[in-house]
């Protein structure tokens, strides 16, 4: 057995769905196409499109993204101190 990372897994599982014609592993909407994929600077893993680069931080994963301090996320939170 070959021993990948966390990380080398993931990408891999995600270019076998691909080559499947499969959605990617963490699309939410089930809407993605196979390879509607992008690689996270934060986790270097393959996320789809869906997790993280349909919002503003598009180079970031949703689970890298709840990670960031709140100041990062929304620098405008003091002042308005209402979620979206
Ligand atoms: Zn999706
Ligand atoms: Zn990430």
């Amino acid at each position: 057995m070959i021993k990948f990372g966390n990380t080398q897994l993931w990408n891999f599982q995600q270019s076998i769905l691909a080559k499947f014609g499969r959605p990617p592993m963490d699309c939410q909407c089930k809407l993605c196409e196979p390879e509607q994929t992008f690689t996270c600077e934060g986790c270097q893993k393959e996320r789809a499109y869906c997790f993280g680069q349909d919002d503003e931080h598009f180079e970031l994963c949703d689970d890298c993204w709840y990670d960031l301090p709140e100041a990062i996320k929304d620098p405008t939170i003091e002042n308005q101190g209402e979620p979206v």
